[in-house]
């Protein structure tokens, strides 16, 4: 089965056939980089990191540009309460951003283009819409002329009449149409500005995507995403500026992710209910909340609780188990005699069952369950007394290669939390009890090899790490 995406633009599922065989282009819009960000933000960023991974599990090369907004109102705002410059501001949460992102095992984008190392080209962008009349200037403004691009709307399925409708009519003389959109904005005193044909001033928002995607990747991509409520008017803008301009499709295939919610409450600063991804991962393995995004369909809605958290964690310490048990059995199996007949095949079978999946618009949680069925054959496999060396290695190999499109397994030795501990040497102690050596030798052996030493005192167990 070839990969096939659900495409906004057409609201089909279609197949997926890159522009150039072998490789894609894919722009992400990133962060306006004013604040840390929250959990709501990690969706776009875990989804699309998978979305790359997995189009280079099946040997594409994905060229993945993301953008930082380093400069807007928000930022101006936002500096001036701060005190800083809106560079420093912009530093600071950039590498806040990076910081965080890498925590939740995010793959460095291609190339992470900033607004402000992008100006020239953004006014060579505008002045090209000028010149074709699809913006016009308005006492140090440059706005887009709506009315001129008859596919206004496309992207998000509405007309301009239906716009003109949800539009609050909001006095501003200087805009033809209240629909129009700004491409420049003139400085204010004291605000941060660059020269332009029209006077000083900054970029709109939508204008840095045009005029970025098109310098950095070309006239028109293969994958162009972010979250749903970029559909309208943030990619409807940059269609309108992009096809004006090239006469080309900007992008063959748009992305959107729905939204994650907190106890089925929508994310907002009034309920202040956000949680930053930086405080959520000095509380959780960063894994279990990549499990946790994994577990729905990025189109889904998702619902953060404490609960739906816990189920993740549970869940994935099934993996996690498997996976360090194989590699501990790797480590002392014998290679020698032949490996037992029927595991490449069932290996094969549940290696097809992921693709299947992942190729039925990344659909992430039915691959999760090809995962676990491969969890449940390797235990089957590793509860013999004796295995082979040769066939762990076929069953670990595996599992690698499903993580490296998932990104849900710890590496280190070192990375039990001191919860998982305990419950090692609860369950340690119970199966001693149950006379289940085997078991009870297995999780000490585990726990020596993540650096973890038993002491046996008169109190009860107790437990050091090296
Ligand atoms: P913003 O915080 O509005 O700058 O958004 C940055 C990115 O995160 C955009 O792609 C948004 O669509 C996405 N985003 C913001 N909040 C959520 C949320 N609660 N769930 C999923 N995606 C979100
Ligand atoms: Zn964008």
């Amino acid at each position: 089965m070839t990969l096939k995406v659900y495409n906004t633009l057409t609201r089909k599922k279609e197949e997926f056939v890159p522009i150039e065989p072998g490789k894609v282009k894919m722009y992400v819009c990133g962060p306006t980089v004013y604040n840390y960000i929250h959990i709501g933000n990690g969706r776009p960023v875990i989804f699309f990191d998978v979305v790359r991974r997995y189009l280079e599990s099946q040997n594409y090369e994905v060229n993945y540009i993301t953008n930082f907004t380093d400069v807007d109102d928000k930022m101006i705002r936002k500096a001036e309460e701060m005190a800083v410059s809106v560079p420093e501001l912009a530093e600071t949460f950039i590498a806040a951003f990076l910081e965080d992102i890498q925590s939740l095992g995010v793959h460095d984008a291609t190339l992470n283009p900033r607004v402000t190392e992008n100006i020239q080209e953004i006014i060579d962008f505008i002045a090209a819409l000028v010149e074709k009349d699809f913006a016009y200037e308005a006492r140090g403004d440059v706005y887009y002329r709506t009315s001129k691009f008859t596919d206004y709307g496309k992207l998000s399925k509405q007309n301009l009449e239906e716009l003109q409708h949800g539009i609050r009519i909001e006095v501003d003389e200087r805009k033809e149409n209240p629909q129009d959109f700004v491409l420049w904005k003139a400085a204010k005193p004291g605000e941060i500005y660059w020269d332009s044909p029209w006077g000083q001033g900054r970029p709109g928002w939508h204008i840095e995507c045009s005029a970025m995607v098109r310098k950095y990747l070309g006239e028109t991509i293969d994958i162009h995403g972010g979250g749903q409520d970029l559909t309208f008017p943030h990619h409807e803008c940059e269609i309108a500026q992009t096809e004006a301009v090239t006469g080309h499709p900007m992008a063959n295939y748009w992305l959107h992710n729905a939204f994650l919610n907190i106890d089925n409450e929508k994310m907002s600063k009034s309920l202040g209910n956000g949680i930053l991804i930086r405080d959520l991962v000095k509380q959780i393995k960063p894994q279990v909340f990549r499990f946790f995004m994994l577990s729905a369909h990025y189109r889904n809605p998702l619902n953060f609780s404490d609960e739906s958290l816990k189920q993740a964690a549970n869940a994935l310490e099934r993996i996690q188990n498997a996976y360090d048990n194989m590699k501990h059995r790797l480590a002392t199996a014998s290679a020698t005699g032949e490996v037992e007949a029927g595991i490449t095949d069932k290996l094969q079978a549940i290696s097809k069952q992921f693709v299947d999946k992942m190729n039925d618009d990344f659909n992430t949680p039915d691959a999760i369950t090809a995962v676990f069925d491969l969890v449940a054959e390797a235990n089957l496999y590793l509860q013999q007394e004796r295995v082979h060396a040769d066939a762990v290695k076929l069953y670990l190999e595996q599992l690698e290669a499903f993580d490296a499109t998932l990104g849900i397994l710890s590496q280190q030795a070192d990375e039990l939390l001191d919860e998982e501990i305990e419950q090692l040497i609860v369950e340690r102690t119970e199966s001693r009890k149950s006379k289940n050596w085997a078991r009870a030798d297995e999780i000490r052996d585990l726990l020596t090899e993540k650096g973890i030493f038993l002491e046996d005192t008169p109190q009860g167990i107790r437990w050091r790490r090296k």
